[in-house]
């Protein structure tokens, strides 16, 4: 069973209201963007297009990882409220 197969029994139970924001106008001066190739969900994305940083909270494994990378603090984490965000299957 690779990662992607052990990430497909995951459950989430999304909250509309987000544990994650990020303040996207810092994201413009960052000249490295750890968060893109960080995110194990694959959560944050980059469209010029579309004003640059993308990114949906919804798919989040919680393990920090972006609030730790981002060397401007451009990330405000916190975890979901009780009974939302995701659920492991163990075993
Ligand atoms: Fe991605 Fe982890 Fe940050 Fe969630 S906490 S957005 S999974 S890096």
């Amino acid at each position: 069973m690779n990662v992607d197969d052990k990430l497909g029994t995951t459950t989430f139970h999304v909250d509309q209201e987000a544990h994650i924001t990020v303040q996207k106008e810092l994201c413009i001066e960052c000249e490295i963007r750890p968060c893109l190739a960080a995110c194990p969900a694959e959560l944050y994305k980059w469209d010029d297009a579309n004003g640059g940083l993308v990114f949906n909270h919804e798919g989040c494994l919680e393990c920090g990882t972006c609030k730790m990378i981002c060397s401007l603090h451009a990330v405000q984490w916190s975890y979901p409220k009780r009974g939302k965000g995701v659920a492991y299957r163990f075993g």
